[in-house]
Order: C-alpha cells, then sequence, then structure tokens
C-alpha cells in the first residue's frame, strides 16, 4: 500500500525525531522522495489534492512531513509548534489514511511553526488559516493523533459517499485516488 491505512497499528505510534547525523542519509532522502512521489500521483488524478503527508503514513516512523507551499514541495523535519493564536477556527478535514470520512474540526488560526530543512538548517514560518490546519494535522500524525480524536460531535462525521451523493463525477475521482492510496 501506498498509503498505510486505519487500522494499521503503525499510525499510532509516536515518530522519532531526525538525528542531526540522519541529515542528508540515503534513509531520510528516501522518506522525503517517497512522500513527494505519493503526492505527486495523486495531485495527478485530482489537481486539487496532494498536498500534505506525513511519513508515518508511508511507513516511516520519522517526524517528517511534507508540505506543498504555493506548488513548492517543503518538507518540514522535527517540526514543532512553537506559538498558536487565541483564536480557532473550523477546518473541514480529511486524511489519505482514511479518505472516505470527512470531518469538521477545530485549528488554530495561526501558528508559528520551527522545523529543520533537509539540510538540517533551523526554519521558522507563520501560516494562517488552510495551511495551518493541513500543518496542525500532519504534526498529529507524527504522535499518533487522527483528526478523528478531534472531533467532538459524532454528527460531524461524514462519509464522502454521503457529501457527494449528489456528485457522481466527483465521487469517482475519489474513488481512483482511494485505489491509488491502496496500491
Ligand atoms: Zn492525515
Amino acid at each position: 500500500m501506498k498509503i498505510r491505512q486505519l487500522g494499521d497499528p503503525i499510525l499510532r505510534q509516536k515518530s522519532l525525531a531526525v538525528g542531526r547525523d540522519e541529515f542528508q542519509t540515503h534513509e531520510i532522502d528516501s522518506v522525503i522522495q517517497t512522500l513527494k512521489q505519493v503526492l505527486d500521483g495523486i495531485k495527478a488524478i485530482s489537481d486539487e489534492n496532494g498536498n500534505a503527508l506525513s511519513a508515518p503514513q508511508i511507513g516511516k516512523l520519522k517526524r517528517i512531513i511534507m508540505l506543498r507551499i504555493d506548488g513548492v514541495f517543503t518538507p518540514m523535519i522535527n517540526p514543532v509548534i512553537i506559538d498558536a493564536s487565541d483564536e480557532m477556527f473550523d477546518f473541514v478535514e480529511e486524511c489519505f489514511s482514511f479518505y472516505n470520512l470527512r470531518a469538521t474540526v477545530q485549528r488554530y488560526k495561526q501558528i508559528n511553526v520551527q522545523f529543520q530543512n533537509e539540510d538540517g538548517r533551523v526554519k521558522q514560518i507563520t501560516v494562517s488559516g488552510e495551511m495551518s490546519g493541513l500543518i496542525q494535522h500532519e504534526i498529529d500524525h507524527l504522535d499518533g493523533i487522527f483528526f478523528l480524536d478531534h472531533v467532538k460531535k459524532e454528527n460531524n462525521i461524514a462519509s464522502v459517499d454521503y457529501i457527494l451523493k449528489d456528485n457522481p463525477q466527483r465521487l469517482k475521482v475519489v474513488r481512483k485516488m482511494m485505489d491509488y492510496m491502496v496500491s
């Protein structure tokens, strides 16, 4: 499977920090390359998707997430949220590890994230809105947390079959993406 699916115990484990001597090793480079490849594969099926993925989802328990920011792949190694706004927002979430479910989750509207790039250099960015929600979602994966764990009211959870019941065209694309993820 290209992406580990709900029920796989690896998704519930805590990922390990990438150590100083691990940067630019074959192991870490290959995690980064695989994350990019899988996201490109998803984007080829649906242009609006394929923008964020975490290492545990490809079976590697390393603290690495991959974001596509303004169309550019941005690997974040050992990411930490160092500051967050008091203000929260409702973010409709989906996850490639259980793509048939969606829910609205409360996330920090703005966060400041510190991470290391591929060379091990420390970077910091402030993001808000959708990108803030995406990064919080991906960092959660590094601690074995799903967005489902944040859902307060069960009736927020919906299946894509229900959400897209009147949009068979889109449902077809979604199914194609799901087939790709589990192939
Ligand atoms: Zn996810």
